[in-house]
């Protein structure tokens, strides 16, 4: 079934023109039909826009481009609702943007239409990418392919279980503490946040501007280096876009990983550590060293105040960004008295009960008073989290964690608790704080239910070919990559 194939599977069957994109895509709209009842991965979907540009890209081949000119040809890749794609809705999982239809392409749509993707779909996810369960989005909750009594991670949750289900080839996502990785592990797939800088955010609904990455949801680690050729690269509209050579990330899948260092680092050994998660965790580190890679202790001191750091800048960036959803200049209205109750009154409607919490939050600790205090010193820290991976770095090629310390739990389970909801991203958020490279893989299941665990292996600032490299050659010598859950089959 030409659904479940990779973007480099499909683009050989497409080259050698046993497939049509159209085929492709319908294959992937049909299983969208059969199985969405159970997910709900997808806000909305526009069939014949996805079959037009199908066609297109099968005119294209017809007139012998080649995949070697455009990576994705006719490859059906669903993006996340926070991106914004020319005439189709942005909504980021929230009621306030209404019935906003999105007037110009994000620059890594740009990217990918000129590589000749089918780009279809609006994936969920929790509102404005805030929260690990995908239960905070408006819409809908999204559930776990492999139990779908389950959450799918979040807050990429639409796109992790799009890509687990086989609903479409590979997927746009963003990570701004976590939600491309953790719910790419829990949902057994391949999560890739690339380097602050690495790919232009032009386009992205900002939540927190100095964390945001654009990245990607793959079946596996090969389709994660083609898109990220793909996205990467510096661009004019995002002054925050690092003009530095894109790598040729394939070339660097040469499968050999001998005489590299990974570092486990000790302070993430915490109690909360699933049994089973560290089980699989430990079999990965064991995996790494057959394979050749030197596995050595390295220190993170400032782990512990990670979390607390990223709560208080993630909130008060986004308490700034959210300003702009006013209802007056797009989106939501709910009519008032005057300008100030017109806004108080859209943001009430507009907003769910975890932005409301953040821009609270977010407003407090900028607040005069408590800035220096909070804010300022938050700051500080975030840079003491940086140095410790430098510092790593100078003796380790990657650091190797836990992506999840739980496998994905039942949907309901924390959403009456912030608290408990934060700590799921323990192993993700340091590295957007410190604006590093990271990508989870596949390394295993629990027994019952059988759910998907993922390895994290964090990368230096650009280092992605190293972190792929190493991801690419354990996942060729495992199988976990290639099971399916029940429902996809
Ligand atoms: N779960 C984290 C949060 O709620 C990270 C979200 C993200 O990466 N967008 O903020």
């Amino acid at each position: 079934m030409l659904n479940q194939l990779t973007i480099s599977e499909l683009a050989t069957e497409l080259a050698k023109g046993r497939a049509s994109s159209r085929a492709a895509t319908r294959a992937c709209l049909d299983q969208i039909q059969r199985v969405e009842s159970q997910i709900g991965a997808f806000i909305s979907y526009d069939v014949a826009g996805a079959l037009a540009q199908a066609d297109a890209a099968d005119q294209a081949l017809a007139g012998g481009a080649t995949h070697a000119q455009r990576p994705l040809l006719g490859v059906p890749v669903a993006i996340k609702d926070v991106i914004a794609v020319k005439g189709q809705p942005l909504n980021c999982g929230s009621k306030i943007l209404g019935k906003f239809i999105s007037p110009y392409d994000a620059t890594v749509i740009e990217k990918l239409k000129a590589a000749g993707a089918v780009v279809f779909g609006r994936l969920n996810m929790d509102e404005f990418a805030m929260g690990s369960s995908t239960e905070n989005s408006a819409f809908h909750v999204t559930r776990n392919p492999w139990d779908t009594s389950r959450i799918p991670g979040g807050s990429s949750g639409g796109s992790a279980a799009a890509v687990a289900a086989d609903e479409c080839i590979a997927a746009l996502g963003s990570d701004t503490g976590g939600s491309i990785r953790q719910p790419a592990a829990l949902c057994g797939c391949v999560g890739l946040k690339p380097s602050y800088g690495r790919v232009s955010r032009y386009g992205l609904v900002a939540f927190a501007s100095s964390l945001d990455q654009i990245g990607c949801l793959t079946k596996d680690v090969r389709d994660a280096a083609i898109l990220l050729e793909v996205l990467s690269g510096v661009d004019p509209c995002d002054s925050t876009s690092v003009p530095r050579v894109v790598s040729r990330y394939t070339e660097s899948l040469t499968g050999d990983i001998k005489g590299l260092k990974l570092g486990l680092p000790k302070e993430y050994r915490i109690g909360g550590l699933d049994p089973e998660v560290k089980q699989a965790i430990d079999a990965a580190v064991a995996q790494f060293q057959t394979l050749g890679a030197e596995v050595v202790e390295v220190s993170l001191p400032h782990t512990d105040y990670a979390i607390a750091t990223y709560y208080i800048i993630a909130t008060a960036e986004a308490s700034a960004n959210l300003a702009r959803f006013d209802g007056i200049r797009y989106g939501l209205r709910v009519d008032g008295a005057d300008p100030i109750e017109l806004y108080a009154r859209t943001r009430g409607a507009g907003f769910g009960a975890e932005v409301k919490r953040r821009i609270l939050l977010g407003t407090y600790v900028l607040s005069s008073g408590y800035y220096d205090a909070y804010y300022l010193r938050a700051q500080k820290v975030r840079t003491l989290i940086r140095n410790d991976f430098l510092k790593a770095f100078e003796t380790v090629d990657a650091i190797i964690a836990p992506t999840s310390p739980t496998a994905a739990f039942k949907i309901g389970e924390k959403a009456n608790d912030p608290l408990q909801m934060y700590l799921m991203d323990i192993f993700t958020i340091s590295a957007n704080l410190a604006g590093i490279c990271g990508i989870s893989i596949p390394c295993g299941f629990t027994k019952t239910p059988k759910l998907p665990i993922g390895v994290q292996l964090l990368g230096k600032p650009f280092g992605e070919e190293t972190i792929l490299k190493i991801a690419h050659a354990y996942e060729q010598s495992t199988a976990w990559h290639k099971e399916k859950p029940p429902l996809s089959r």
